[in-house]
């Protein structure tokens, strides 16, 4: 009898430690978890309030740093009015995980299928700039103007969804493979223009896709300008035989967190 005992007090203690641990783990996963959605959210109204990247229709994601098989997304709300209890996480194809939400983005695609396709972008960007349409629609090619915007010297190409059965009608990105065709354009580049919609902006963190979609703009802008003050213009170009930075901004990780923690207490203090 004694024994039993024995045996039921090592056992009852044996589960309530597992369940410590099991509660302990949970807890360090959730915090980290919960960082990733509070910076997202952060970064939706950054980009809707702060710099003007994301009109009342664009969106932004960013992978889960714990599973690089899943993104997070808000429900299809406009970016300024994102709250933690609107984001909602995907697996790669753009499915919902656990339960069916037919509350998202019907252009989740974008961001699944470059999540795809790039092991190493970590945030999606898609907007609506006006400064990209007009570049996408104009014979006038997107050149790099400011150091900031060096990533343009990669290259920023035009995606045209009407090659892939889209209309004037109807240019959005609705489906996989309207995605994938999209992830293709793309390629190693960090932009692409959709023509007659807007542009897809990725980086290897949420705050280098921050920055990259404001530099972006920004160096449209600032080469409109110059074209319209009339003269030569003279372009940003690198030297000959000069190697791309990788995978950081060309500003420096250093600048471009110093940006985000502001933008960041600018629409978390208010
Ligand atoms: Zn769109």
């Amino acid at each position: 009898m004694k024994t039993r005992n024995l045996v039921i007090v090592i056992m009852t203690v044996a589960a309530l430690g597992t369940a410590l641990v099991l509660k302990t783990v949970l807890a360090q996963t959730g915090d980290s978890n919960r960082a990733t959605v509070d910076d997202l959210v952060a970064a939706n109204r950054v980009l809707a309030h702060e710099i003007g990247v994301l009109d009342a229709y664009g969106h932004v994601s960013v992978r889960d740093p714990r599973n690089p098989n899943r993104y997070y997304l808000s429900r299809a709300i406009s970016a300024g009015m994102v709250t933690a209890a609107d984001i909602i996480e995907y697996d790669l194809d753009s499915q919902s995980i656990g339960n069916n939400r037919p509350d998202g983005y019907l252009e989740r695609f974008i961001h699944g299928e470059i999540y795809k396709a790039r092991p190493d972008v970590m945030a999606v960007i898609h907007a609506h700039s006006p400064e990209m349409i007009a570049f996408g629609a104009s014979s006038v090619p997107l050149r790099n103007m400011i150091h900031t915007g060096s990533f343009i010297n990669d290259g920023v190409p035009v995606f045209d969804v009407r090659k892939f059965g889209g209309t004037a009608d109807d240019m959005l990105i609705r489906n996989l493979a309207l995605g994938k065709a999209l992830a293709q354009a793309l390629g190693r580049k960090t932009a692409i223009i959709m023509f007659g919609h807007g542009v897809a902006i990725t980086g290897p963190s949420l705050a280098t896709a921050v920055s990259n979609a404001y530099f972006l703009n920004m160096n449209a802008r600032v080469q409109e300008q110059a074209i319209r003050l009339g003269g030569t213009v003279s372009y940003l170009e690198r030297e000959p035989g000069a190697e791309p930075p990788t995978n950081v901004a060309p500003a420096g990780a250093a600048a471009n967190n110093r940006a985000w923690e502001y933008w960041k207490r600018q629409v978390t203090t208010k």
